[in-house]
C-alpha cells in the first residue's frame, strides 16, 4: 500500500508530538558562537523558566543533548553507586527498560512487577521501605506516565510513604510524558530526580534531555561511583553557571525551547495541564462510545497524555495502525512488546486542540472498522462533541 500524500499526515503517537509553527520557526536562525560571553542570555532563563514547568525553586536543571533516555542515565550514573540497592516498579514498556538501565549498570535491583494497566504499587513500596531498617534502599524509582499503557501513578503518595517511615532514599521519577501536560508538582511532592525529553509536552524536536535534580540529590555526587562522562553533573553545573556548555551544546534546540517555554507560560500552566485533562476526558469518552475498554485498570490511573486502547478480541491492533497509517494519513501508536497487538494508543499531548481530538477519533474508527471490529461509525466523534458543547456552554454560562 501507498500512503496518501495530501495533505498533513495526523500525528497521534505520545512523541515525538506536533511541533507548532511557532516553535519550529524559532529554530529557524542561523548558527552561533556557543562560547560567546552573551550566550547566557539566551540559556540562562531557560533553566529558570524549566524550573517553573517543573514547579521547583530549589532543583538544578541540567539540558543534555540526547534523548530522554539519556537523562534517566545521568540520574543514575551521576547519583548511585555500583551494588547499591534501588527499589523500581515496571507496568509497561518504559518503566521495564528503567529496570533494565538499572540492572545494566550494576545496581541491586528491588523490582516489583505489576499488571500492565495499573501502576506504582504503593502498598509493596511501603512493606519494602518498611522492612529496609537501615536504608539500605538509596533510591525510589517511579514511572509517573507509563506510555505504553496510558497509566498516570500517583507520586505524592510515594512521597508520603518516605516521609512516614522517615526514609532518605532519593525518589527519581520518569516525567517524560507527563511534564508539561500532567499535573507535576516537584517540590510539593519532594521528588528528587525528575527526567523529562524535549519531543513530549515540551513540543520540540527529539534532541533534549532534561533533567530536574533537588539539591539534596546533588549531594550525593561526592559519593555517587558510577563512571560519567558526557552525562556529567559536575562538568554541566560549572560550565551552565555562566550559560555555557562543556560540549558543543544543541543550540537550535534553545530557541525552540524558548518558543515553547512561552507558549506554556502565555496559556498558563494551569490551563495547559486543564486542557489536557479536557482533551484526554473526551478521548475517552470516544472510547466508551465504542464499547472499548482502555488498557488503565481503573478510572484513577487515566492518563491525560495518552490512552492506550484495546482492541476487540478477534481485531489486531497493528492492523489497525497500518490502516489509519495508509488509507487515513493517521500516525496511532503501536501496541508495545507484552501489548503488540492487543492495544492501539492515541498520543493526546502538546499541541492539540479540540477539532484535532475529533480527526484522531475519525481515523481510528475508520480503521477500527476497516481492521473488522464492530464499530458504530461517529460514535466516538459524536460523544467527543458532545462533551466539548456542553463545556463551552458551560463556560458561558460562568461567564455571565
Ligand atoms: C518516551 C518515553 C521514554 C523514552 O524517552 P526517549 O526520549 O525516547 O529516550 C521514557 N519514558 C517515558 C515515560 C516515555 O514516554
Amino acid at each position: 500500500m501507498k500512503k496518501n500524500s495530501n495533505g498533513y499526515t495526523g500525528l497521534f503517537i505520545p512523541g515525538p508530538t506536533n511541533i507548532p509553527d511557532r516553535v519550529r520557526q524559532a529554530m529557524n536562525v542561523p548558527m552561533q558562537d556557543m562560547r560567546a560571553p552573551d550566550f547566557g542570555e539566551l540559556t540562562l532563563p531557560l533553566f529558570a523558566d524549566v524550573k517553573k514547568v517543573m514547579r521547583t525553586t530549589d532543583a538544578e536543571v541540567f539540558m543534555f543533548p540526547a534523548s530522554g533516555t539519556g537523562g534517566w542515565e545521568s540520574c543514575v550514573s551521576n547519583l548511585f553507586s555500583a551494588g547499591e540497592r534501588v527499589l523500581i516498579s515496571s507496568f509497561g514498556q518504559f518503566s521495564m527498560l528503567w529496570v533494565d538501565m538499572l540492572e545494566r549498570f550494576g545496581l541491586d535491583v528491588e523490582h516489583c512487577e505489576v499488571e500492565w494497566g495499573l501502576g506504582v504499587p504503593h502498598e509493596d513500596y511501603r512493606r519494602i521501605l518498611e522492612a529496609d531498617r537501615d536504608h539500605k534502599i538509596r533510591g525510589v524509582f517511579a514511572c509517573h506516565n507509563e506510555t505504553a499503557t496510558g497509566v498516570t501513578s500517583n507520586i505524592s503518595e510515594i512521597r508520603a510513604i518516605l516521609d512516614d517511615l522517615g526514609h532518605p532514599a532519593l525518589l527519581c521519577v520518569d516525567g517524560i510524558s507527563s511534564l508539561g501536560c500532567i499535573d507535576f508538582r516537584m517540590d510539593e511532592w519532594g521528588v528528587d530526580v525528575v527526567v523529562g525529553g524535549s519531543q513530549k509536552g515540551f513540543m520540540l524536536p527529539t534532541g533534549l534531555a532534561i533533567v530536574g535534580v533537588s539539591q539534596r540529590a546533588l549531594e550525593r555526587r561526592a559519593t555517587a561511583n558510577l563512571p560519567r562522562t558526557f552525562l556529567s553533573f559536575d562538568d554541566m553545573m560549572k560550565a551552565n553557571a555562566t550559560g555555557h556548555f562543556p560540549y558543543t551544546p544543541a543550540t537550535q534546540m534553545f530557541h525552540g525551547l524558548r518558543a515553547s517555554l512561552d507558549m506554556i507560560f502565555e496559556e498558563g500552566l494551569d490551563n495547559v495541564v486543564a486542557r489536557h485533562n479536557r482533551l484526554a476526558s473526551a478521548v475517552r469518552a470516544g472510547v466508551h462510545a465504542w464499547g472499548l475498554n482502555l488498557c488503565a485498570k481503573d478510572p484513577s490511573l487515566f492518563s491525560d497524555t495518552v490512552s492506550a486502547i484495546v482492541v476487540p478480541e478477534h481485531v489486531d491492533g497493528a492492523e489497525v495502525l497500518k490502516n489509519a497509517y495508509y488509507r487515513y494519513n493517521l500516525s496511532l501508536g503501536s501496541g508495545l512488546t507484552k501489548v503488540a497487538g492487543k492495544v492501539f494508543r492515541i498520543g493526546h499531548l502538546g499541541d492539540l486542540n479540540e477539532i484535532m481530538v475529533l480527526q484522531a477519533l475519525a481515523g481510528s474508527e475508520m480503521a477500527l472498522r476497516d481492521s473488522g471490529a464492530n464499530i458504530e461509525l461517529g460514535s466516538g466523534v459524536a460523544a467527543a462533541q458532545a462533551m466539548f458543547i456542553a463545556e463551552n456552554q458551560q463556560s458561558i454560562k460562568k461567564a455571565a
